[in-house]
């Protein structure tokens, strides 16, 4: 590990920050912590923490000694200076006389001494940075580092490792507790230059910023060489099925599995996204022979366990048939619900005061054969849980190739998951409407698809925009972050790969727009065949082509879902010389009906969305100034004067409207109409 402190790149960033009234005391701790930020060797996703002690002028113009140490919620990768609260450094200081101190208490004493009030809370580690005298802290749960000391004889591993440059601290609850005992530690080893925390991590510490970061990196340099040093065993691995099944077959199949039903009698579910993961060193331990071992022994340090619980889910290996995976799935989940249900109740009856069980499902599933998923309640916590679980990995990987991994006790996991300074990382208020959820977009490159993928993402759902135009689909999803796939929704292979695009992504499908179409037109008696099967190519036989895809997912996953076709008022009033246009939405409103009957059973809905005259849907914006010219009036006038209301129907209406029927859990069969009021179109 090679230290990447670079002294123009340091004071470039004190340039810019002392530009903006920021100490160069904690410009400095900004550039390094982001140094160890940046290194998912040091640290994971809001792992680890950092300080400074410096002075600051207080509210009265008074010079005061304070600690600034990471606030909770920043990632040390992003630190700014606002993530890094100052607090009086003194008063803190003074806790380190007192015998016992309660969580709330020192909660809320660490809140009382913040210069600014509005300050995040402090580190649950503050006390730790401030009864050590440097002036730079610095705190990693390092991969090398946690390869050596989480092993039975890790705490002699370290001792030969770091001797009296870093002593060793036993494992406490992080808090009080824990930064009383560090503290006592470094007082018999005042030359240290860090010490480690066993199973847990390492700190390092110095005068100045460079000097604390280059003993982390030099500490956590011993811990690599110390792996690299001598044999090293592989993994065993096991026998797999000669073919296996591809990612986007056994995602949903494990996506369905890990939902729980959040409400039997109304058929909610609480679903989760997913992440997928295989590379070669994910491979070797998803097949080691002994994977049912060393996977189930617990988290790599305490943290973790909020973002992956304390063991993953090892499902079956998936044979490219298929028969049998399902049911080897949920079997497999159902023993790790038992036993994290047993966890909490064997764990619960110590516990002061007693707690409330959480979910007790898996945040990571193995399979063999195939690779890792991560899963969480959007994307992006399921590609943390993902990383963290390539790390833990990692980890185990380096003690199983050198010794025999080990974790901490179960009770000292259940202590720091049921934590409540633990939980309060994660952030509290419900979820989105639509967190959890999966939702394809056709059509989603522009007008009404764009808006209604928009919407989508604004309700939390992760969101796959399909369109003809891959570049267009690929801008729309960039700026809602979801996925942008190029498909063709008249071409059966085209809407299949994007499909499996959609479940090797995020695990499934819950909620379809099927959006794309197109108006032709011609007087019925004289148009060509040609023109009216091309219609119907695209306004009939594309819904049903993707409809029938994610049905197909849905009923893999078994959780329910949801489908929307857009639908025109020509399904309902036709208009003169729109029939090629007509005839097959009429068909398509038809399909949707079809659709709510023959999957209603298995909690599919099914639901159409009428709406008219929105100028950025079917009518273009030259089609509405001819319209318009015709009559006399300008375009605005058009848009407005044709509807009972007087108001312009825009694409985001009728991407309110999408929402609204995904989130109308009682709602199938039906039609919602957004034209403003036309009452030719009424349905009767
Ligand atoms: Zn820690």
């Amino acid at each position: 590990m090679q230290s990447l402190w670079r002294d123009d790149d340091a004071e470039r960033m004190v340039a810019h920050y002392v530009a903006k009234g920021v100490a160069r005391d904690v410009a400095l701790r900004v550039y390094t912590s982001r140094l160890l930020g940046g290194d998912p060797k040091l640290v994971l996703h809001g792992g680890g923490n950092t300080s400074v002690k410096t002075t600051m002028t207080d509210f009265l113009g008074a010079s005061r000694e304070v600690l600034c140490v990471k606030g909770s919620g920043w990632d040390l990768a992003t630190i700014e200076p606002p993530g890094l609260p100052a607090l009086h450094l003194q008063p803190l200081r003074e806790l380190k006389k007192r015998d016992k101190l309660s969580d709330e208490d020192m909660v809320s004493f660490q809140r009382s001494q913040l210069l600014d009030p509005n300050a995040p809370n402090p580190s649950i580690e503050t006390l730790l940075h401030a009864f050590l005298p440097h002036k730079f802290v610095d705190h990693t749960h390092a991969t090398a580092l946690l390869g050596i000391t989480d092993q039975p004889d890790g705490k002699k591993i370290c001792a030969e490792v770091y001797g009296d440059r870093a002593p060793l601290v036993p494992y406490v609850m992080p808090g009080f507790a824990m930064a009383k005992i560090a503290s006592a530690v470094f007082e018999k080893y005042p030359k240290s230059e860090g010490f480690i925390l066993l199973k847990h991590g390492i700190f390092a510490y110095g005068a100045d910023a460079r000097e604390a970061y280059e003993r982390m990196i030099s500490l956590v340099s011993l811990a690599e060489a110390r792996l690299e040093k001598g044999p090293r065993k592989r993994l065993a691995a096991v026998a797999l099925p000669a073919a296996l099944a591809p990612v986007h077959e056994v995602a949903p199949i494990v996506r369905g599995a890990i939902a729980e039903v959040a409400d039997k009698a109304d058929g909610i579910w609480r679903r989760q996204i997913l992440d997928f993961r295989a590379t070669p060193a994910v491979l070797a331990y998803v097949n080691g022979a002994d994977v049912t071992r060393y996977s189930q022994i617990g988290v790599v340090t305490p943290d973790h366990t909020i973002r992956t619980k304390n063991w993953p889910l090892v499902v079956p290996p998936p044979a490219a048939d298929l028969t049998g995976f399902a049911a080897g799935v949920k079997a497999a989940v159902d023993a790790f619900v038992a036993r994290y249900h047993d966890y909490f109740i064997r764990h619960n009856k110590r516990a002061e005061p007693n707690k409330t069980e959480l979910d007790p499902l898996p945040r990571v599933v193995l399979v063999p054969g195939l690779g890792l998923f991560g899963a969480g309640k959007s994307k992006k916590d399921a590609q943390i849980a993902a990383d963290i679980a390539e790390n833990t990995i990692a980890v185990i990987a380096d003690a199983e190739a050198t010794g025999r991994y080990e974790a901490v006790s179960e009770a000292d996991m259940f202590d720091v998951e049921y934590w409540s300074l633990e939980q309060a990382k994660l952030g509290k208020g419900a979820d989105a409407a639509l967190a959890r959820h999966v939702a394809v977009v056709t059509g989603g490159g522009s007008g009404i698809g764009a808006a209604t993928a928009a919407a989508f993402a604004k309700q939390g759902a992760a969101v796959a925009v399909f369109d003809k135009n891959a570049d267009a689909a690929k801008a729309v999803a960039k700026k809602i972050g979801g996925l942008g796939v190029g498909c063709d929704v008249n071409d059966t292979k085209s809407v299949r790969s994007a499909f499996d695009q959609v479940c090797a992504a995020f695990g499934g499908v819950d909620i379809l727009v099927s959006n794309a179409g197109a108006a032709w037109q011609g007087k019925i008696g004289e148009v060509s065949d040609e023109i009216l099967r091309q219609s119907f190519e695209l306004n009939f036989f594309s819904h049903q082509t993707v409809a029938k895809n994610a049905v197909r997912i849905m009923r893999a996953q078994g959780t329910g879902g949801c489908l929307l076709f857009n639908v025109s008022k020509q399904a309902v009033n036709p208009g003169p010389d729109f029939g090629p246009y007509g005839l097959p939405k009429a068909a398509t409103l038809f399909l949707s009906r079809q659709y709510a009957l023959d999957y209603g059973a298995e909690g599919i809905r099914s639901n159409a969305v009428n709406a008219d005259r929105v100028l950025t849907g079917m009518l273009t914006p030259d089609f509405a100034k001819e319209r318009a010219a015709k009559r006399g009036i300008t375009v605005d006038e058009y848009m407005r004067d044709g509807n009972l209301l007087r108001r312009e129907v825009k694409a985001s209406d009728v991407a309110d409207a999408f929402v609204s029927l995904a989130l109308a859990n009682k709602t199938t069969a039906a039609v919602t109409t957004v034209d403003g009021g036309n009452i030719a179109a009424a349905l009767r």
